[in-house]
């Protein structure tokens, strides 16, 4: 099996992390700041697991931001447990970060990291600095929710049906529904033995892709009028303002979904969308289709993610942000036209 042999040096560290759980008495989880489907899935998963495999736990499931669960993701089993941060004020005895590893992508959580004893993360993101006690940060890996099924199989746990449906939820939105470059053969694997362990696949589409509220596919109509091409083609671009969500009545944190319609283009090498967020703020989300790096244009603009989806925020308008997204994008496809011209 992929996911066992995969394993390697990771098995030590899924001892110590269990060893973390062993001797704490209080366990806070958390993902990272506006949740999608990974961040979610897997900490509902891993909280499960804890209080399945542990007696005796506390185990609170924390928001980094202080707002609810985003409505899409309201049907996984155990979601009204999530306590924003905010909120909370205790001092567990152990802190673990799931499908994060930046501790700046913990927004209102951070004050609770920096009053946890210890500290764990079980992740899949590139680029951070190790702040932690234990854990597992494995950038090929599809999503977090592939890491955490492993914990589950490394400590010989059998995953229930809840967990499994929050675990393929969380695999099936990282992969786009198994359509992304990170869609492997492990998370198949995954996939297929979360079915097998109760997981509802049709549910999962039903749920996350097929119960859109009108407004929003209204939204989305806007959205794709407005897409434009640049690059020779290469480069597709949208964008949303607060006046579109009013108008629309759409909350922002449902919008995460409407990148995904500007990379659709056919010709399109990288995605870019930009949305009005509070605080006279732009977040910009980057997708690449075809093996182009984009995450160091996230990181220059001040974000981050993976090669082929990561995000950015910046302050300013709309046209501030495009002006300081488009130069970096057209240095990539020139430094990608540079090298096929030295290759020929
Ligand atoms: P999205 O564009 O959907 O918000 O994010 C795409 C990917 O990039 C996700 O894996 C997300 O966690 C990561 N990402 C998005 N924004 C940021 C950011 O500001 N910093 C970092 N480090 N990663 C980000
Ligand atoms: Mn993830």
């Amino acid at each position: 099996m992929v996911l066992l042999s995969n394993m390697g040096g990771e098995a030590e560290e899924f001892d110590r992390v269990a060893a973390l759980i062993d001797e704490a008495g209080t366990i806070a989880v958390c993902a990272h700041t506006s949740p999608d489907g990974d961040a979610i899935g897997s900490c509902l998963a891993l909280a499960e697991l804890i209080e399945g495999r542990w007696e005796g736990k506390e185990v609170t499931c924390l928001l980094a931001d202080d707002d609810v669960v985003p409505r899409t993701y309201l049907f996984l089993p155990g979601t009204g447990r999530f306590v924003p941060a905010a909120s909370y004020d205790g001092a567990p005895d152990l802190f673990i970060c799931v499908d994060l590893s930046q501790a700046s992508r913990l927004n209102e959580a951070a004050a609770v990291l920096e009053r946890s004893r210890k500290v764990a993360v079980l992740d899949h993101h590139p680029g951070s600095q190790r702040f932690w006690d234990a854990g597992v940060v494995r950038t090929d890996a599809a999503a977090a929710g592939v890491i955490v099924t492993e914990f589950a199989l490394h400590l010989g746990f059998s995953i229930t049906p809840s967990m499994a449906q929050c675990l393929l939820c969380a695999i099936v939105t990282d992969t786009g529904r198994f359509q992304y470059q990170n869609a492997d053969g492990e998370a198949f694997e995954a996939a297929s033995l979360l079915v097998d362990a109760g997981a509802s696949p049709s549910e999962v589409a039903l749920r996350v892709y097929q119960s859109d509220r009108l407004s929003y596919i209204h939204l989305c109509a806007v959205v794709m009028a407005r897409i434009s091409t640049f690059e020779q083609g290469r480069l597709s671009y949208s964008y949303a303002t607060t006046a579109d969500f009013k108008a629309n009545e759409v909350p922002i944190a449902e919008c995460d979904g409407l990148v995904d319609l500007v990379r659709c283009v056919d010709g399109t090498q990288v995605a870019l969308f930009l949305k009005e967020v509070p605080g006279g703020k732009v977040r910009g989300n980057l997708r690449s289709k075809c093996g182009l790096d984009i995450s160091g244009i996230a990181r220059e603009l001040g974000g981050g993610g993976h090669k082929a989806a990561a995000g950015f925020t910046v302050e300013g308008t709309i046209d501030d942000a495009l002006s300081a997204a488009l130069p970096k994008i057209h240095a990539l496809f020139e430094a990608l036209d540079a090298g096929a011209g030295a290759a020929r």
